[in-house]
């Protein structure tokens, strides 16, 4: 197994009230059973949306929690809706979810192929189908499902395991609607995100959709050409929910502010640091990763002039960016003047979701998975940025050009 990613461990918090009320998340819990244990070996999802192995240290009943020490030795807090026990012999019977055993003719216990967990046909999400359980066949719960096609970077795109994940997908195992959400709409109480439902921090690799606004991990998602930056909110995402189907994600323009503001705070998560040397940290991690960035009509830029534009846009932008020379040290260092992600591009938004009675897809269509992965079926339309104030009117009319030319840069994205 490979490591959790260290950036997100320490800012990992509990919420003062972390209980998730039943009604909320449909789930396995077996209270009654003595679902957790000390000792006892469990899978738990962390907030990049993978599963970890680790072992109960400690049952917190009234929270809700358990304290897990996961393989690398650390040990944290988890909701116990985020941890995942093995079958326990002798209680397959029993339903993991509504923890009953009694079944009618179209309602009964199927199993698992991979964990053994029992689920009634109506108690898992989504529903089994019929003739799911009979011998030789290999139904996969939405658990296990999850746990084979996530992945850093974006889940699994092809192959039998994306399809079955895009099937679970089109439902979510909770509802969206009693989640008590802070004012931005950045995290919620309940600590309930995404497809599956597990923990999450917005500027930590996730992706909102422009149509229910949850947040998304990017491990859980399928649409992305590239892996996501910190703090990157530079995409149009909607969700498989609200397309019932795939996935559909574009890139929104980037104008060189918005560029030296997304890598030094990349930077400063995966490097715990304040200041980067320019041409040594900045320039060479824009550099290495260009193609990644997806820079749009920024991606034909010579190296002799990413040089002085990334320049220009660190010392000009003093309420961004900080140099070293304002703290006395060395001038080719700069840091964020608060260590927060570049600001999203909120009207583009607003303005995709005032359309979106417009733009319903169509029905789920799981088998054209792959062939309609990451394809573009609308561009987004002609909008203002919602920072345009703060910007120099130099730039705001480079940015106005580069939003009206947003079909290119959509386009220039398909290719990839
Ligand atoms: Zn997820
Ligand atoms: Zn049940
Ligand atoms: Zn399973
Ligand atoms: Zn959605």
């Amino acid at each position: 197994m490979e490591g959790r990613e260290t950036p997100t461990r320490p800012s990992r918090t509990t919420p003062s009230s972390p209980r998730v009320t039943p009604a909320l998340v449909k789930r396995p819990r077996f209270q009654t059973l003595a679902r957790f244990w000390e000792g006892q070996d469990v899978l738990a999802r962390w907030t990049d949306g993978l599963l970890y192995l680790g072992i109960i240290k400690k049952v917190d009943s009234a929270q809700e929690t358990c304290l897990v020490r996961f393989e690398d030795n650390s040990q944290f807090s988890v909701l116990w809706k985020d941890i995942f026990p093995p079958a326990v012999p002798g209680k397959e019977q029993l339903c993991c979810v509504c923890n009953s055993q009694s079944c009618t003719s179209d309602n009964k216990l199927v199993h698992c192929g991979k964990c053994k967990h029992a689920y009634h046909q109506e108690c898992h999400v989504p529903s089994v189908p019929s003739d799911t359980d009979s011998p030789g066949s290999s139904w996969m719960c939405r658990q296990c499902v999850f746990a084979v096609a996530t992945k850093r970077g974006g889940a699994l795109k092809k192959g039998p395991y994306a399809r079955s994940m895009l099937h679970m997908k089109l439902s979510l195992p909770y509802q969206l609607k009693p989640l008590e959400w802070d004012p931005l709409h950045l995290t919620n109480k309940q600590q309930c995100y995404c497809y599956c439902g597990g923990p999450g921090e917005w500027n930590m690799k996730m992706l909102q959709c422009c149509r229910c606004l949850q947040w998304f991990h990017e491990a859980c998602t399928q649409c992305l050409s590239k892996p996501l930056l910190y703090g990157d909110r530079f995409y149009v995402f909607e969700c498989s929910v609200c397309t019932r189907g795939p996935e559909n994600a574009w890139r929104l323009p980037l104008a060189w502010v918005d560029v030296s503001h997304l890598v030094l705070y990349h930077l400063s998560i995966c490097c715990k640091k304040k200041y980067f040397d320019f041409e040594r940290e900045i320039l060479s991690f824009v550099n290495e990763n260009w193609e990644s960035l997806l820079l749009g009509d920024l991606t034909d830029t010579p190296r002799s002039e990413r040089y002085s534009n990334l320049l220009h846009a660190l010392t000009a932008q003093k309420d961004r960016f900080i140099s070293g020379k304002e703290i006395k040290k060395k001038k080719c260092l700069f840091g964020l003047q608060s260590r927060v992600p570049p600001p999203a591009p909120q009207s583009t938004v607003t303005e995709l979701r005032l359309q979106e009675t417009d733009v319903r897809s169509p029905a789920p269509c799981v088998s054209s998975l792959s062939g309609r992965m990451g394809v573009l079926k609308r561009p987004p339309h002609r909008t203002k940025t919602p920072s345009i104030a703060q910007r120099t009117r130099k730039e705001r009319q480079k940015l106005q050009r580069a939003v009206t030319q947003v079909l290119s840069a959509f386009i220039l994205y398909r290719k990839d």
